[in-house]
C-alpha cells in the first residue's frame, strides 16, 4: 500500500545523500540517535546477525556496555559512539544492511535514522530538514540546499514512504490504546 505525506516545504527542499560518493556516512558520526523500547526489543532479537558485523572495538564494547548510553534524546536512550563513529556503523549502517538482506532497509534502524532528513516540527507538520529553515542547526553539507539540484521530492521518496508508514503506525497505536 503506498501512503502519500504532506511535507511542508517539499516543493523547495534539495537532497541527495552522496554516501559512497564522496561521503564516508558523515551522519552516522556523532549523530547519536535515541532509540524507543520497541526498536530497542527489535535490535536485542538481532544481536546475534548484528555482533559478527560490527568493528572489533564496536563489538568489544556492546558485549562490555551494551549499545545504549546513559544519555536521553527526545525521552529515550542513545545509541554509543565510539572512536567518533555510531557503535553501528561500519563503513555503512550494519542495521541498513541487515534490513537490506530481509528486503527491508529501513526496518531495524532507529526511526531518527530511518526518517532522515525528514522530522516534525513543533507544529507535528513534516519537513525536509535544510540549513535556514526551521532553525536547522546540524552543519551537514547535505542539508545545505545550494549543495544539489536534485528536489527533495525525488530522492526522497523511500524516506517519504516510510515516514507516512510511520504516522500510519502511531495512529493505528494511538486507536487500540483508547
Ligand atoms: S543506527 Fe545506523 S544509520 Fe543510525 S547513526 Fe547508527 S549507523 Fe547511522
Amino acid at each position: 500500500m503506498s501512503l502519500s505525506l504532506p511535507v511542508v516545504n517539499l516543493e523547495t527542499a534539495k537532497f541527495d545523500c552522496i554516501f559512497g560518493r564522496g561521503c564516508e556516512g558523515i551522519c552516522c558520526q556523532n549523530g547519536r540517535p535515541s532509540v524507543e523500547p520497541e526498536e530497542a526489543a527489535q535490535i536485542e532479537a538481532l544481536l546475534p546477525r548484528i555482533k559478527p558485523l560490527l568493528r572489533p572495538d564496536a563489538r568489544k564494547l556492546l558485549e562490555k556496555d551494551g549499545y545504549l548510553s546513559n544519555r536521553k534524546k527526545l525521552g529515550f536512550p542513545m545509541l554509543r559512539v565510539i572512536d567518533q563513529w555510531c557503535i553501528f556503523f561500519n563503513q555503512g549502517c550494519v542495521l541498513h544492511t541487515i534490513g537490506m538482506e530481509d528486503g527491508k532497509s529501513y526496518a531495524y534502524k532507529p526511526s531518527q535514522c530511518a526518517l532522515f532528513p525528514i522530522q516534525r516540527n513543533s507544529k507535528g507538520q513534516w519537513y525536509v530538514r535544510q540549513w535556514g529553515y526551521e532553525g536547522e542547526q546540524w552543519d551537514l553539507f547535505c542539508l545545505n540546499p545550494a549543495a544539489s539540484p536534485v528536489p527533495a521530492s525525488e530522492s526522497l521518496r523511500a524516506e517519504m514512504e516510510y515516514a507516512a508508514q510511520f504516522e500510519a503506525n502511531e495512529s493505528t497505536k494511538s486507536d487500540e490504546n483508547r
